[in-house]
C-alpha cells in the first residue's frame, strides 16, 4: 500500500486515518522524508513541532 502523508501533522503513513490527529485530510503528495526515533532530543522534531516518534514527509500539498 501507498504511504501518504497526514496534511495536519506531515506523518507519513498507511492507514486511512491519521492516528495521531484522527483526520481523513491525508495527501499522496509530499516532499522530503524525516524519520524521528527520539523526539525528545532531536532539534528536527522540535522545529517541525513533532512531538511523537515516526516518519514525517517535510512539505504536504
Ligand atoms: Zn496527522
Amino acid at each position: 500500500m501507498k504511504e501518504r502523508a497526514c496534511k495536519t501533522c506531515r506523518r507519513i503513513i498507511t492507514a486511512q486515518i491519521c492516528p495521531t490527529c484522527k483526520t481523513y485530510t491525508l495527501s499522496y503528495d509530499y516532499d522530503g522524508l524525516v524519520i524521528i526515533n527520539d523526539y525528545q532530543n532531536s532539534q528536527i522534531a522540535e522545529k517541525l513541532n513533532i512531538n511523537e516518534n515516526g516518519k514525517y514527509a517535510l512539505k504536504v500539498r
